[in-house]
């Protein structure tokens, strides 16, 4: 039987923030009112229901606490939380903690907290490594927080895997912007990364800021090619990429007011790479492309990104180059996202 991941969510809306960030409101993202925090009987049997519901008796388990920023709660209460997840995690083997965090809250008396709990993940939402966006965001913290977090969770937590949340589209970002966070990323080596392009969500205060014309999100176009920008880069330096665009209950309900928010975001992007790609392929091949065919050798599970969206991607490239034709060749023996080229006659 195969060895799936478990992951019990566990909602602190807002707990342990020193501000309100100016795009957030954590119960459209995750489509939960605000309650007050659990207490212990009631969550341990929360995290055996759920369990009840796995079919596969070896998966590991992680407790996870987000919405909030955990480290940012009074030390009192995130033992009482790191207790009461350490009681399940005893009640079974392969069971670990994770929780999200802002960078300014991680500190060396925080991380001492930590110590005897079984803490697999910590992920920190770093969001821009530009000053002037993390300012012009409502943020509270700079670049440079990131930067310590990161050091500090490198050297003092060594076996704990490290996740990073980036948000392209903030107010006030450049593309120099986008080129210091991905300096970052590869400085920080996280073990995966989560991709939230800036979408404009009901009751926030960027809300009020579109309104009154103030602020404009990306559009969808521009979110999807910065997006496969720092996706490409992050598979270049082996990143793992788990998450791009909101899930889709922060769409629920018209909570949506203006962005990029799109169901199958995550493909587009993936498209975007491909077409790319593609491109670099066919010129560096300097062959004759008007009125050929263009053969496509791909793993079939590729076959519907490598297209696009209504077949987009092969539009725009017999477009751009004057393919007469474009075809595929399904081939399982090819890496799923490589792909080859041939530019026949016919
Ligand atoms: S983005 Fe994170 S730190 Fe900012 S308000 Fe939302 S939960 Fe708190």
């Amino acid at each position: 039987m195969m060895n799936n991941h478990i992951i019990i969510p566990v909602f602190i809306p807002f707990y342990g923030c020193p501000n309100k960030c100016f795009f957030c409101n954590q119960n459209l993202v995750t489509g939960k009112a605000a309650p007050a925090l659990p207490e212990k009987g009631e969550l341990l049997s929360y995290f055996d229901t759920f369990l009840s519901y796995s079919k596969n008796l070896q998966s590991s388990v992680e407790i996870a606490f987000f919405g909030g920023n955990f480290l940012g709660m009074e030390n009192n209460v995130i033992l009482k939380y790191l207790e009461i997840a350490d009681t399940f995690c005893k009640g079974g083997s392969n069971r670990g903690i994770r929780f999200s965090t802002r960078p300014d809250t991680v500190s060396r008396e925080k991380i001492a907290l930590l110590s005897g709990y079984n803490i697999q993940t910590i992920e920190l939402g770093i969001q821009s490594m530009d000053d002037k966006v993390l300012r012009k965001s409502g943020r509270g913290h700079t670049a440079k927080d990131s930067f310590n977090a990161v050091e500090l969770i490198k050297s003092e937590l060594k076996n704990i895997k490290l996740g990073l949340q980036i948000m392209p589209g903030l107010p006030g970002e450049t593309r120099q912007s986008i080129f210091k966070t991905l300096k970052f990323l590869q400085f920080a080596k996280p073990d995966y990364l989560r991709i939230y392009p800036l979408v404009i969500l009901k009751n926030t205060q960027l809300e009020k800021l579109y309104n009154k014309g103030l602020f404009k999100p990306l559009t969808l176009e521009k979110a999807v090619d910065i997006s496969s920008l720092i996706r490409d880069f992050s598979v270049k330096n082996n990143i793992k990429i788990i998450r791009m665009g909101l899930p889709s209950e922060a769409a629920q309900n018209d909570n949506i007011v203006s962005g990029p928010w799109h169901p199958s975001f995550g493909e587009l992007v993936i498209s975007k790479s491909f077409y790319k790609k593609a491109v670099i392929k066919i010129i560096v091949s300097e062959k004759e492309t008007f009125e050929k065919t263009l053969l496509i050798h791909l793993n079939p599970s590729f076959e519907s990104a490598a297209r696009g969206l209504k077949n987009s991607n092969f539009h725009n490239l017999k477009k751009r180059f004057g393919f007469k034709n474009i075809a595929v060749t399904k081939d399982s023996s090819i890496i799923p996202e490589s792909f080859f080229i041939e530019i026949k006659s016919d």
